[in-house]
């Protein structure tokens, strides 16, 4: 059984072309959740609205249901990605999905809690996701583990092929404490300064994602920040609602 057909029956959109100058994004990340029928109102929920929003959107689901997301969201612009992939090509891997695997079905992005280049040759886009521990804020090394983090990343996939940088505090993730706009700008700052060293130009266009108790009412405050191009949300993207109130925050004043 080969695992390597490249044409994919639903492209999905490509959300992540690098972002024009101000362009928002933001990813919701439904972890494990929803069911077809919850998946299906959500969509014809957000789609509802989805006029009024001026940021460009994804969703990432759990495997099972990524096909039938595809069907849902076809030519409307929301794209679709996975929640993680194998970091093998094929074979003996019980339970594992490759990046191929992903491309085969339409995917556009994939969250990545470090980057592999095969993603990057598979047409998928890393979003790669950076962040410290409580333990670690608390000992001041913020900045340095994100570096780390991100710099890790660098010396096997060019900036240029990068998805989006997501900075997500551990301590933040899922647990309503965020944090604030200007400490996430300031990590923001740093990482756009580590990708504009490696390259100027594309680091000027690779959005820089803020994830951590990400909500309708701290969103707004957090994307108006200069380096933060959006959000990769949990908890708030699981109603459509209110995920569509995070979306319309991310708008460019
Ligand atoms: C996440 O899942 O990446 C996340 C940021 O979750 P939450 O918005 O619930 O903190």
């Amino acid at each position: 059984m080969s695992a390597s057909k490249t044409d994919h029956p639903h492209p999905s959109p490509a959300l992540l072309e690098k972002l024009s100058v101000r362009e928002k994004i933001v990813i919701a990340n439904w972890k494990m959740n929803g069911s077809a029928e919850a998946n299906r109102l959500w969509a014809e929920e957000f789609l509802a609205k989805l006029g009024d929003l001026n940021c460009r959107t994804a969703v990432c689901a759990p495997f099972v249901y990524l096909s039938e997301l595809v069907r849902l969201f076809k030519d409307t612009g929301v794209a679709v990605g996975a929640q993680t992939v194998s970091p093998r090509d094929q074979g003996a891997f019980t339970g594992e999905v490759s990046a191929a695997m992903l491309a085969d079905i339409g995917m556009s992005l994939c969250l990545v809690g470090h980057s592999e280049r095969r993603l990057v040759a598979h047409g998928i886009a890393p979003v790669v996701c950076v962040g410290e521990t409580l333990a670690e804020r608390e000992a001041g090394l913020t900045e340095a583990v994100v570096l780390r983090q991100l710099r890790t990343v660098l010396t096997r996939v060019p900036v240029a092929k990068l998805g989006a940088v997501a900075y997500e505090p551990v301590w933040a993730i899922g647990t309503g404490r965020t944090a604030t706009p200007q400490a996430a700008q300031h990590v923001h700052a740093a990482l756009r300064a580590c990708l504009t060293e490696a390259d100027a130009e594309a680091a000027a266009k690779t959005p820089l994602l803020y994830g951590g108790s990400v909500k309708p009412d701290n969103a707004h405050e957090l994307f108006s920040q200069p380096d933060i191009d959006g959000g990769l949300i949990g908890g708030a993207a699981l109603k459509a609602e209110d995920f569509h109130s995070v979306c319309a925050a991310a708008r460019v004043d």
